[in-house]
């Protein structure tokens, strides 16, 4: 059983959360100035990394929280979590 530590709840079982896609990920500002090109990269184009990745994930079937993640696209470990406006552990404003 995989365990994941929400960082408002503390561990739970994963059937618990939902994956919620790529975190980090800055709406833009002026959308009315991007080109349609602009535009398709900010909703479609994902990074999709061998390792580390950070991700979205909601705990559905608890706090119903949103929080990000550092998982391990390979391993699957999940090496951090923390709360939304937050950065990883250990890493700098980017
Ligand atoms: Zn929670």
């Amino acid at each position: 059983m995989l365990l994941i530590e929400c960082p408002y709840c503390g561990l739970r079982d994963e059937t618990e959360f939902s994956y919620a896609g790529e975190a980090h990920i800055a709406r833009p500002v002026e959308t009315d100035k991007l080109s349609d090109a602009e535009w398709a990269d900010y909703l479609f184009m994902r990074s999709n990394p061998k390792g580390a990745h950070r991700e979205q994930w909601l705990h559905a079937a608890g706090c119903r929280r949103y929080f990000n993640a550092v998982r391990d696209t390979v391993t699957y470990n999940i090496s951090a979590t923390y709360r939304i406006g937050e950065q990883p552990p250990g890493e700098g404003k980017r």
